[in-house]
């Protein structure tokens, strides 16, 4: 199944667009309310932005659940560095709830101070890969500023929507259209070819999986300007890319997902209440239908890739069981590199050490399938096992449903 793609902030994000080269304001990242003041004299006025540094959008119209907070959103304006300064006290511990946040919000560790921009007009652009196409694909928007779900939704003509043909890179054609899709002309249609090809080529030399500039604003005094980054990148590339795997946050992260990733384990939480250890994300699609096709849901996903070894599979075992929603485990393995014997015997293992609350169906096929059969078989623990898929699925979805 691979790693996700992995977000980060939009400070960091910045400091990738002023890397490749895209024009973004100067801004400084603080974590205690005690340096605002400092990273407000060193950006000098006349106008600041104090912004909330979370993983989720709609910073701006979110509202603090804490009233020490004040009532302003989690982005803001401030006029003055003591206006930096009083924010930045406000907002540094309290949790943010934004259109894109659970009701409990997001607690705001970070904050970005950065220059104000004088703001003419704002526009909206994103690069995507689109997966009908197998193509880098821009999405361009004269409505930026707002979330383009609605924009697209309600008037759907004011989203342009455009592929890359990576034989061909960005050519002029592209900067053209998209100008024109974002109402630019003269020295501003000018400066989008330039950052509309900047932005591509970055894309593909960062492995982004997307980037979202909203809004791209042009300027009172005429520049565009990219004032928000949202970017993501593949998971399945990170590993060319230490600069950027370094800006990875954990604590944005499912705790789970995070001791996964520490094993080498790949950990997709999902709604049910089946909790799944398997190998490959072929077996993982086809256990996922299998357990809806039984009439229960699955909880997680944990792939163990194909070279686990014993303590892998203890890592995993104490992954899944820590997890409050899952009311079984099945156990689904085709050993192929990996081995039946090695599953058991971190199974068995695991299970002795963390015990088991919940009913455990292990279905095993391939290399070594008997003696691993055996080790559980003589471990003595209550685990159900299962001859093949169907029965392993069947087994389980009725030990949870009782
Ligand atoms: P979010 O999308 O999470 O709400 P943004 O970074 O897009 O956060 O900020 C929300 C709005 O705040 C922007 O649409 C813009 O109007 C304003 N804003 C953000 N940064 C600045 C800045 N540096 N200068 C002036 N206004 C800003
Ligand atoms: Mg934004």
């Amino acid at each position: 199944m691979g790693p996700h793609s992995m977000n980060i902030h939009e400070y960091q994000g910045k400091q990738v667009l002023k890397e490749i080269g895209a024009p973004v304001s100067e801004g400084i990242a603080i974590l205690k309310a005690s340096e605002a003041r400092a990273a407000a004299e060193k950006l000098g006025g006349p106008l600041w932005v104090v912004k909330s540094q979370i993983h989720a959008g709609g910073r701006g119209k979110g509202k603090f659940i804490e009233e020490s907070a004040g009532e302003k959103g989690g982005v803001r304006l401030a006029f003055s560095i003591d206006e930096v300064v009083e924010n930045a006290e406000q907002m540094l511990g309290a949790h943010l709830v934004t259109e894109q946040t659970s009701d409990a919000g997001k607690q705001v560790n970070r904050l970005y101070i950065e220059h104000g921009s004088d703001i003419e007009r704002e526009l909206y652009i994103s690069i995507i890969i689109n997966r009908e196409t197998s193509r880098v694909s821009f999405i361009a928007s004269t409505e930026g500023g707002m979330d383009i779900e609605g924009v697209a939704h309600d008037t759907p003509e004011k989203v342009i929507n455009f592929d890359i043909d990576p034989a061909t890179g960005f050519q002029p054609h592209h900067g053209r259209t998209l100008s024109k899709a974002l109402g630019l002309s003269g020295d501003l249609a000018k400066q989008c070819g330039k950052l509309g090809k900047i932005l591509y080529n970055g894309f593909l030399a960062k492995d982004m999986a997307m980037l979202e500039i909203n809004p791209l604003i042009v300027t009172e005094d005429g520049r565009l300007h990219c004032l928000d980054a949202k970017i993501s990148f593949d998971g399945n590339a990170l590993y060319r890319h230490p600069d950027i795997e370094a800006m990875r946050d954990e604590t944005e992260q499912d705790e789970k997902e995070v001791e996964a990733e520490k094993y080498g384990l790949s950990y997709v939480a999902l709604d049910g209440n089946i909790g799944c250890m398997v190998n490959g994300a072929g077996l993982a699609m086809s256990t996922m239908d299998i357990i809806k096709l039984y009439g229960a849901e699955p909880a997680n996903f944990l792939d163990v890739g194909g070279g686990a070894t014993k303590e892998n599979i203890i890592a995993a075992f104490k992954i899944l069981t820590s997890d409050d929603k899952v009311k079984g485990i099945l156990i689904n393995i085709f050993g192929g590199i990996m081995k039946c014997d090695i599953i058991a015997q971190g199974t068995v293992d695991a299970v002795k050490e963390v015990g088991l609350k919940v009913p455990l169906v292990v279905r095993l096929e391939g290399t070594n399938v008997e003696e691993g059969k055996a080790i559980i078989d003589n471990s003595g623990l209550n685990v159900i096992s299962a001859n093949d898929l169907d029965d392993a699925a069947q087994k389980i979805v009725k030990a949870v449903n009782g």
